[in-house]
């Protein structure tokens, strides 16, 4: 069998790719984040000023924190019934077109732009800018917008920002590079407003999420010597807590910081099926647990859909986990 070494596309290839087509439609994933949404916002502006037409998909509502971004208001789940026939479709931050949600229309590959920085991406586009080392999927777009010479104004320095600080965690985890942290300096000077995105993204929280947090953390089981921490959110406790999926962001990232916890664990038990969200502390790969079971990520964040019950999710990720070195 042919070891077939996927191909990563040019910085150059894919900025020839920007400047030949007359239309984009820049798609986030389900459930988005600062990552995919700032992304296709800050590319999706810059083809703007080079005098293209843009439109944003995204399946679900703009989360409330993320509001405050650029153009989130012509962000919509509906797709223009005039666009031409050849439309470029930018995916940013997802594995597989899948995570982009069932309203996707029906894509021919060559009219796909894949740009992500997950390791297991499926490069699935006609182009693939795959770059794992980067800390998010909007600093793969800054090679784009030097290749393209846009000037980065400070709407576009926002969105980055907000890319870079809501996948190092406010510069918290080890993707916090030195050169990570240089961009993010020059994006500062060019206007992007850290204050309000620390205020909108890590701040703000509604009373709703801190009782829910309260609520989930009484739930916490530590399991495998401590090593293993998980608890679970369901119908019940979000309407006790007058809370929604959106108050339930920050909960799995506290079960992890917990002392000796290696893996946390939260399941999801409303909206029909099961999201699991997974988070390691660095040992233990929780992208390669979660794409045992069909879902994918990174090595130390990751999640996926379980279709069953809560306690045959349970037991499938402790499984997984285990195998994976838990
Ligand atoms: P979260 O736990 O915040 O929902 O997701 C953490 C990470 O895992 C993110 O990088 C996200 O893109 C990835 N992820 C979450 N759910 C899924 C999924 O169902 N499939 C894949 N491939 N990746 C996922
Ligand atoms: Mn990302």
């Amino acid at each position: 069998m042919i070891d077939e070494k996927p191909v990563v596309a040019t910085t150059d290839e894919v900025v020839a790719e920007l400047r030949k087509r007359p239309a984009f439609v820049m798609v986030s994933h389900v459930k988005p984040d600062g990552d995919t949404l700032g992304a296709g916002l800050a590319l999706g502006i810059a083809l703007k000023k080079l005098g293209k037409r843009v439109h944003y998909f995204q399946q679900d509502a703009v989360p409330r924190n993320l509001r405050f971004l650029p153009d989130t208001e012509f962000v919509s789940r509906d797709v223009p019934a005039d666009l031409p026939a050849d439309t470029l479709w930018v995916f940013g931050d997802m594995s597989d077109t899948a995570r982009a949600g069932e309203f996707l229309p029906k894509l021919a590959r060559e009219n796909i732009l894949d740009i992500d920085h997950h390791l297991g991406n499926s490069h699935f586009g006609a182009l693939n800018y795959v770059l794992p080392h980067e800390c998010s999927t909007g600093t793969c777009v800054v090679h784009l917008l030097r290749g393209l010479k846009v000037d980065i104004d400070k709407d576009i320095a926002t969105c980055l920002l907000t890319t870079i600080m809501t996948d190092t965690g406010g510069f918290m985890h080890s993707n916090t590079t030195p050169e990570v942290l240089t961009l993010s300096a020059e994006l500062m000077h060019l206007g992007a407003n850290k204050e309000q995105i620390t205020e909108e993204i890590f701040a703000n929280k509604r009373l709703a999420a801190l009782k829910l947090l309260g609520r989930a953390l009484n739930e916490a089981q530590a399991e495998h010597d401590g090593r293993y921490i998980w608890s679970f959110v369901d119908e019940a406790m979000l309407a006790e807590c007058g809370a929604d999926g959106e108050d339930t962001e920050e909960i799995v990232n506290h079960l992890r910081s917990v002392e000796g916890v290696e893996v946390s664990a939260l399941f999801k038990d409303y909206d029909g099926d099961i999201r699991v969200s997974l988070r390691s502390s660095g040992r233990v790969n929780v992208q390669a647990a979660a794409s045992r079971l069909g879902g994918g990520g990174h090595f130390r964040a990751s999640g996926l859909t379980f279709v069953g019950s809560l306690p045959d999710a349970v037991r499938a990720v402790d499984e997984a986990l285990v195998a994976e070195g838990l």
